[in-house]
């Protein structure tokens, strides 16, 4: 009787092992491929504000990063339930700090994702911070103010590195892919980023500080603020959508 429940436990042991090894070899391999896969996209995104990225390329890649996004979130069990709002991108601002009337900042008509740098329209609300002299510190605190991830999400692209003499338009910006609500979202002329492809963030976690990088947003006529835009995938591309609603009924931290 004392020997068959050892070699139960025997088996049972090595059968556990066995599972235990074979989890530990897969979730290394996701992590190398994890990796891979967000320094590629990132390369990807820059060759789109470089131009000449065709379609059938941006469709593959989105459809490979969110892929990966939705492998890593089974294997580590990070099944996001949705949160009811958003959290204000600026730290300590409301939807009044959103420029224009109304939202009307707002214009998407000729946009196109591919168009990289060279694109139309402006499919983003700017969202202004008091900064009457342009030194990105908020008059009212004498501080920097926080960029922050509205959802949880993957960061899938940035760029932490500028010059004023680049005619690149965004700056050094941020992008976000929120897999619960398959939406996502990007922060424009920040003074300085936090965050690197293939970091999570929280809803709310601080990503950036409000700056003037971007061909336009370093001039003296552009009063300081951060370009947020939000993106549903149409056809494997980002198409955007006005997020003003999103936007009014978010939470200020
Ligand atoms: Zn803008």
């Amino acid at each position: 009787m004392t020997v068959a429940i050892d070699f139960t436990n025997t088996n049972l042991m090595r059968k556990t092992l066995l599972l235990f090894s074979f989890l530990l070899a897969s979730t290394c391999a996701f992590a190398q491929s994890d990796t891979s896969v967000f320094t590629k996209f990132n390369n990807f995104n820059n060759s789109v504000l470089n131009g000449g990225v065709k379609k059938a390329d941006a469709q593959s890649q989105f459809k490979s990063i969110i892929g990966t996004i939705w492998s890593i979130e089974v294997v580590s069990n990070k099944a996001y339930l949705p949160h009811a709002q958003w959290v204000f991108p600026l730290k300590g601002y409301k939807s009044s700090a959103i420029g224009g009337t109304h939202g009307n900042g707002y214009f998407d008509k000729g946009y196109k994702f591919l168009d990289g740098n060279k694109h139309g329209a402006h499919p983003a609300h700017d969202i202004f911070i008091t900064d009457r002299n342009q030194d990105c510190i908020d008059d009212k605190t004498q501080k920097p103010v926080d960029v922050l991830a509205v959802d949880d999400g993957w960061v899938i692209a940035c760029n932490s590195q500028w010059e004023n003499t680049s005619n690149m338009r965004g700056g050094k910006f941020i992008w976000i892919y929120h897999p619960t609500t398959k939406v996502f979202t990007y922060y424009a002329h920040n003074n300085q980023i936090f965050v690197k492809p293939g970091y999570h963030v929280n809803q709310g976690d601080k990503i950036a500080e409000v700056g003037r990088t971007g061909y336009n947003a370093y001039k003296k006529r552009s009063p300081t603020h951060l370009h947020f835009s939000a993106f549903k995938l149409v056809d494997g591309v980002p198409v955007p959508f006005n997020p003003y609603q999103q936007l009014l009924k978010a939470k200020t931290l």
